[in-house]
């Protein structure tokens, strides 16, 4: 098992990408904290990993709260001395260009998309730092690499996501704390999976799918799948890293 033993918090754990992480974490020995501010969906991940005999616990939280997010921490330093993972994955995305975005709807977008990693790294690289290392995956996105229409906000704040990565990668190389992000494509997540379902679903599905070189979307344990890797002893010379999941998008 990739993760015996470690202990591991994943925000956004409650739906999508960070659910199927959570599930992949806990099989390969993983002790995960399913960390969303969806509580009763946090509850559901961590009682389907514990009906297959995996080791979970569900945290509501808002990630944007500072306060929530540190004595998140402290509580999971309490329960079992240390902390080995995080992934700082939840986040939310909507439609705009800036000219059309309400600076209250940037101020919350970036409130969640990226001080959310900020606050989750400032309390969990002490933690690790003492304990002598530990590994950050972040979830950044692949329009971190290529824009696209109608998305400033979200464009904006996953290109911060993964030029914070570079930045705190190396700030605390010396620590032995690991920070990489991954770029995922376009995923199959409920999200999307709302939208497509809709009046006008098949024609965006096809638009989607044709954006992407393997004309299909991803899946999310796609993206668990490269999370994984980024979390484990297998990436062991990765910090700083993109790692882009994207079916072909950003090459062509
Ligand atoms: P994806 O998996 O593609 O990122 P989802 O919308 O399925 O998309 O999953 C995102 C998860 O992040 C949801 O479970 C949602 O409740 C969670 N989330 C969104 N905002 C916050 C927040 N501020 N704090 C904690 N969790 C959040």
């Amino acid at each position: 098992m990739k993760l015996a033993g470690r202990i591991a918090i994943i925000t956004g754990g409650g739906s999508g990408i960070g659910h199927e992480a959570a599930k992949l974490f806990a099989a390969e020995g993983a002790v995960v904290i399913v960390a969303d501010r969806d509580g009763a969906a946090a509850e559901r991940v961590a009682a389907e990993i514990k009906s297959s005999s995996g080791k979970a616990s569900a945290h509501t939280i808002d990630v944007s709260k500072e306060a929530e997010i540190k004595a998140m921490i402290d509580r999971v330093v309490a329960d079992h001395g240390r902390l080995d993972i995080l992934v700082n994955n939840a986040g939310f995305g909507f439609a705009g260009t800036v000219v059309t975005t309400s600076e209250a709807d940037w101020d919350a977008l970036m409130a969640v998309n990226v001080k959310g990693v900020f606050f989750g790294c400032k309390y969990a690289i002490p933690v690790m730092e003492k304990q002598g290392g530990g590994v950050i995956v972040n979830t950044a996105s692949a329009v971190a690499n290529v824009g696209i229409t109608d998305r400033a906000a979200y464009v904006a704040s996953k290109g911060a996501v993964a030029a914070l990565t570079r930045a705190m990668a190396i700030d605390h190389v010396a620590a032995k704390i690991r920070i990489n992000c991954v770029a995922p494509g376009t995923i199959e997540s409920p999200y999307f999976a709302k939208i497509l379902s809709g009046p006008d679903g098949a024609e965006l599905r096809r638009g989607l799918e044709q954006r992407q070189a393997m004309e299909r979307l991803g899946q999310p344990v796609e993206i668990a799948r490269a999370m994984l890797f980024l979390a484990s002893d297998e990436s062991s010379f990765c910090t700083g890293t993109t790692l882009v999941a994207d079916g072909g998008w950003t090459a062509r």
